[in-house]
Formats: structure tokens, C-alpha cells, sequence
């Protein structure tokens, strides 16, 4: 049985599914934001194709960005400085690599909402018009290979440990998917520090006072320092989606940004930084569990830690 999910999950990511189905499947039925919304709402399947697919294609991209990072580090980065973060307590290296991480993040995210052809790519992934943790793996590939490039270039660049390389993985992996689970989460008084569901959800919203904002993964406090913040205080979106003409299913979305649109993009223009009333919001995400190097070693790798943080 062991054998035949290797097999399966070299092009597909069986395991990875299989996770976040065990884990997400029951827990949006017990703090169900929108209760009416069944597990195989519309377009469900394709969503689906994603989580199986998409990493196939992440994984291939990230081999040459990550192989690129490193000669890079080595390069850029005096051989001292890598040993030094290295070297580091284990918790403090997290810490460093999420913020570093997350800043990345930020601003690639940005930047596929303020350049049109890129704004192509990533309105499939703001095409969701139902919220679930199926449908945050709704991302193209090209956005999310450039996106966690940028975010994990330096993690790679300055030698963080491989174990906190894993571990942030896994943890975006997780929040990320929680971030467009169907659960009306806010976090309290911690929203402000963690993403939470209702902070992403926002990000998603098709209102214009919630355009361009709440760009971080995880940390909304980078929204806040940027004046991108939109937490209305208890409040849910009424309405996900883009205007844009993106088309239902994943071999369309593949191609979308590559033809000509017949109407311009809902790239909306950077909007001057409102003052918020309430609280935070939060990010994007994604990633496919695949099968990994650590399995075989007992030890974790760093083509582990882009494999899972990549793959959805
Ligand atoms: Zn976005
Ligand atoms: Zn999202």
C-alpha cells in the first residue's frame, strides 16, 4: 500500500489531501461560518484538481528557484553570516524566518495586485466566490512559485537551519489553509498578531473599501505598518470575488493570463491607506504535502520544507 501511494504521489499529492480532509473537512462542520455551504459546494471539483495537480508543476518551478537561491546565498552572503543564523537557538531562527518570510510575502503579494499582467495570474485565486479550505489551493502556478520564491529566497539565501525551514512550511501550510477554511474564526484579541479566517476572508472581498488590502500571510501587523489594514470590527465580506472575466476550470486558468482580455483587469490602483475601526484580517496560502526526502532519511530537507510550502 506504501509503495502504490509513492507511485500515485509523485504526480499526485494523495497524502497532502488526505491531511488537510482528516483535519478540515470536521472542523469546518463544527464552527461553520456560512453553515448553508455543503462540502461539495459549486465548483468543488476543480477546486479538488488543484490540491492533486498544482504541485506537480510548483514542484518543478521551485527546484530551479530554489537550486538558484542557494548559489545565490553562497555567492551574496559571506560564509560567516550564514553559519552565524545557522547557528542560532532553534526557536529564535522560527521567529526571524517568519517575519523574513512573511515581509517577502507582502510584497510579492503586492506586487501581483499593482501590475496588471501579473494581476491576471492571481485573480483565479480571487475568483473564489465560496470560501473554503479546498478553495484557498485555487492559485495559479506561476503565482505561486514567484510569491513563495520571493517570501523563502532569503530563508535559503542566509542558511537558515533546515529545521526551521521544515517547520515554517508546515506551518504556513496549515494557516494558509485555515486562513480560507469556512469557519468564522477571528482570533480576538490575537488578531492583530495572527491572520485569522476573517482577516483573509476580507482580503478576498468584492467591495472596494477592502481592494488591496490585508496582503500578509501571517503577520497583519505589516498591513497595519503599511496602511493596507481592513478588519472591520465583528464584521464578515458579503460578497467574494473579482468582476474580471475568469473563466471555471483548471486547464482555462492555466491559459487565462496569457490571452488577450477583453475587459481590463479589476486591478485595482493602490488605494490611499484607510483608517480602520476595528481589528485584523489575513493572508494567502498554500502548499501540497508530497511525498519527501525525510521519509526515506528520518531527517527533514529543504526540498521538504519548498515542497510543502509550495504545492497549493
Ligand atoms: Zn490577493
Ligand atoms: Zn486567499
Amino acid at each position: 500500500m506504501s509503495k502504490f501511494l509513492d507511485v500515485i504521489s509523485s504526480v499526485i499529492d494523495v497524502r497532502g489531501f488526505l491531511i488537510l480532509c482528516l483535519v478540515f473537512v470536521p472542523l469546518e462542520r463544527l464552527f461553520a461560518l456560512h453553515k448553508e455551504q455543503g462540502i461539495f459546494r459549486k465548483w468543488w471539483w476543480n477546486d479538488l484538481t488543484y490540491v492533486l495537480f498544482n504541485g506537480f508543476f510548483i514542484r518543478a518551478g521551485m527546484v530551479v528557484l530554489v537550486a538558484g537561491a542557494g548559489v545565490v546565498g553562497r555567492l551574496a552572503v559571506p560564509d560567516d553570516v550564514r553559519t552565524f543564523v545557522a547557528g542560532q537557538p532553534f526557536w529564535l531562527q522560527l521567529v526571524e524566518a517568519l517575519i523574513l518570510a512573511d515581509l517577502g510575502f507582502y510584497f510579492a503579494h503586492r506586487m501581483f495586485h499593482s501590475i496588471p499582467f501579473l494581476w491576471k495570474f492571481h485573480a483565479i485565486h480571487h475568483s473564489i466566490e465560496e470560501m473554503d479550505w479546498l478553495a484557498g489551493s485555487r492559485i495559479h502556478p506561476i503565482d505561486q512559485i514567484v510569491t513563495k520564491g520571493i517570501s523563502l529566497l532569503p530563508l535559503f539565501a542566509l542558511g537558515f537551519s533546515t529545521a526551521t525551514v521544515v517547520t515554517f512550511s508546515w506551518i504556513f501550510f496549515f494557516h494558509s489553509t485555515l486562513l480560507h477554511a469556512n469557519v468564522r474564526w477571528n482570533f480576538g484579541p490575537l488578531r492583530w498578531l495572527i491572520a485569522s479566517p476573517n482577516y483573509h476572508h476580507w482580503h478576498h472581498a468584492n467591495e472596494p473599501a477592502a481592494y488591496n488590502k490585508n496582503y500578509a500571510a501571517q503577520l497583519p501587523l505589516l498591513d497595519k505598518l503599511f496602511g493596507t489594514m481592513h478588519m472591520p470590527n465583528g464584521e464578515e465580506p458579503a460578497k467574494l470575488g473579482v468582476d474580471d472575466p475568469v473563466p471555471k476550470t483548471y486547464v482555462a486558468h492555466l491559459v487565462y493570463p496569457f490571452l488577450p482580455s477583453k475587459t481590463p483587469a479589476q486591478c485595482a490602483p493602490e488605494a490611499e491607506p484607510v483608517v480602520e475601526q476595528g481589528s485584523a484580517s489575513a493572508p494567502e496560502a498554500s502548499a501540497t504535502t508530497t511525498q519527501s526526502t525525510s521519509e526515506q532519511t528520518g531527517a527533514p530537507s529543504k526540498t521538504d520544507a519548498f515542497e510543502v510550502s509550495f504545492a497549493r
